[in-house]
Order: structure tokens, then sequence, then C-alpha cells
């Protein structure tokens, strides 16, 4: 096959996706970009191509990609396998917040006006969580990069430069959950299996449903989100043991300016997208089964 480098993104049509397939496309990679959603994902392409022109010496070619969805995945890997014959980079970006996010009046007009904050009274903003968003979450985000993953792995094999790179957050951090059992079952990798992550999950999930996060033991605050978002690092970790010849890591983007937060954050999508960027470019002798906080390696 040709030395041409071949890469997939997930979620690539808006935020901190969109920005990493510009910034791999720029550095003559030729990219898969990929979209749940048909016209969002064209759309994105065509945009790329059009603010682009000049500084893309890669292609970017669109493929529909719900990760959530096995027929899309076995499509994409389909289309890999025949298009290229192999994959060297695989960026998974795409997920969801799996909350609900609700505003409360604090001071002066109670009344809520399609759901958002006015102007006439303090708003407090309250992130919620329910049983099917929290599935929904867990799905996207952990269990979607792990089918995309596996159904792409025999043809990240065909490379002599593989890379995998999972866009998580620091709020999966063990370090952050202050709850020993879960700290204790994600963070002892030798023992860690794949089932074991699914038994936490069911358990998490039943919990919730029963309104018995808190009274089961659960620490306070803890969402599908950051759930899924340990269990990809722990993924992320258990991969690169597997798998020595990939180079696999996990990577906080930063707080960075998009949709899933409201426009706030520190850093631009382009700026966020520069450590997933790096991580799928790192060179042969590059580190493997690590977490990075933008580009700093951190402990989980
Ligand atoms: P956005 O909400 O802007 O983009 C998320 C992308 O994921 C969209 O393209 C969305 O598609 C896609 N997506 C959601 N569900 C699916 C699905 N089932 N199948 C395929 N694609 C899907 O978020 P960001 O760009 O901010 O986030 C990118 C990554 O960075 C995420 O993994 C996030 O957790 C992580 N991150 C972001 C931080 C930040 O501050 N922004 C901080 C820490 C981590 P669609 O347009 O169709 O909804």
């Amino acid at each position: 096959f040709s030395s041409q480098r071949h890469a997939v993104v997930t979620g690539g049509n808006k935020g901190i996706g969109l920005e990493i397939c510009r910034q791999l496309a720029s550095k003559g990679v030729t990219v898969v970009l990929t979209s749940r959603d048909q016209k969002r994902g064209l759309e994105a392409v065509c945009k790329l191509k059009e603010e682009s022109s000049v500084t893309l010496s890669g292609e970017v070619v669109f493929h529909k990609l719900d990760v959530t969805n096995s027929a899309s995945i076995d499509s994409l890997a389909e289309f890999i396998r025949t298009q290229f014959g192999k994959l060297d980079i695989l960026v998974n970006n795409a997920a969801i917040v799996g909350t609900v996010i609700d505003y409360v009046a604090l001071t002066g007009a109670v009344e809520r006006v399609g759901g958002l904050p006015t102007d006439d009274c303090e708003w407090k903003m309250m992130a919620n969580q329910n049983y099917q968003l929290a599935v929904e979450c867990l799905e996207t985000n952990y269990y979607g990069p792990k089918r995309v993953t596996e159904a792409l792995l025999p043809l990240l094999q065909q490379s002599n430069s593989a890379r995998i790179v999972n866009v998580s957050s620091v709020s999966g951090l063990l370090q952050n959950i202050p709850g020993k059992s879960i700290r204790d079952a994600l963070g002892d990798i030798e023992n860690l299996t794949k089932d074991r992550i699914d038994k936490i999950f069911k358990d998490f999930l039943g919990d919730l449903q029963q309104g018995q996060l808190e009274a089961k033991g659960w620490p306070e605050n803890m969402s599908a989100y950051k759930l899924s978002k340990a269990a990809l690092n722990a993924y992320t970790r258990l991969l690169a043991k597997d798998f020595p010849s990939i180079l696999v890591n996990s990577v906080c983007p930063g707080f960075v300016k998009t949709d899933m937060t409201g426009n706030n954050g520190f850093l631009s999508a382009a700026e966020g997208a520069e450590s997933p960027v790096h991580l799928a470019l790192l060179p042969e002798t590059g580190p493997s089964g690590l977490f990075f906080s933008k580009k700093e390696v951190s402990n989980l």
C-alpha cells in the first residue's frame, strides 16, 4: 500500500473534530471526515475545502458514521478497506454531554421563556442527568469509540505507523473522582477487563434509575459523562497493553469554545485541536497508554 497516511475522525462536522480534520489535512494526511448526519458532514467538507484551499495538502473526504450504530461502523470499515486498504490514524472525538441543562431562577421573575434565561433575573445553570440520556452518553462516549476501534483495528494493523487518539476529559481523571471503589476498579489496569467496565456501567445505570446514586456510595456529582471518560481512559490503557505496535493515547483538549460548552471556554476550537493532532502525528518512538492534559502527560 502507499505511504500516504489516512485518518478517520469521528464527529468531524463541527467543533474540535472539524479543526482536527483541517489540521491533519494541512499536514498532508488524507482525512475521512465522518459525521452522523450526511448533510452536516458534506457541508463541513465543503467549508474546509473553501476556507482552506491553499493550506490543505491532504484530501478530505466524507463518510457517514454514527458511532452508536454497528451497521454504520461496518460500512465505514468497508469503505476504508476498499478505498485505502489500511488506516494510519483514528481519532475518536465524537461525544455528547448526556445531561439536560436547566436554568433555575435565583432572583426576579421565575417564569421561564422557552427554557432559556431571560435578562430580568439572575439564573443558575444546572446540569441534570436522567436515565435515558445517561445511557446515550455511555453508548456514544465509551461504547462508540470502543466499537469503532474494534472494527478498524485490522486496518490499523496494516499500517506501520498506527495511532489512536481518544479525545477525553480531565473530568474523567480518577484523581477527580472521589470514590475509592471506582478508582480502584478503573485504576487497576492489570486486573481490569472490558467486562468489569460493563459491570460498573450497569451498576451506575441501575442506581441512577432508582435514584440511589448517593445511597449506593457513588461520588457526589458522578455523571455518565465523567464515567464514560474515565472508562475511555482505562480502555486506552488496555488497548496500549494489548496492541504494542499501535501508539494509543487519550487527551483532554482543554476548555474549548464549542457547542458542547455553550461556546464558553479558554481556547478556540483550532487551539483545542492542537493536542489531539500532536498525538495523531507522534513519531515512532512516541509514548503509548498515557493521558495528556493538552500536551502535558498527566497522572490518572
Ligand atoms: P461538539 O458538541 O462541538 O461536537 C461533538 C461532535 O460529536 C459533533 O460532531 C457531534 O455530531 C458528534 N457526535 C455526537 N454524537 C455522535 C454519534 N452518535 N455519532 C457520531 N458523531 C456524534 O463538542 P466538542 O467539539 O467540544 O467535543 C469534541 C470532543 O472533545 C468530545 O469528545 C468532548 O468530550 C471533548 N472535550 C471537549 C471539551 C470542551 O471544552 N469543548 C473539554 C473536554 C473534552 P452532531 O453535530 O451530529 O451532533
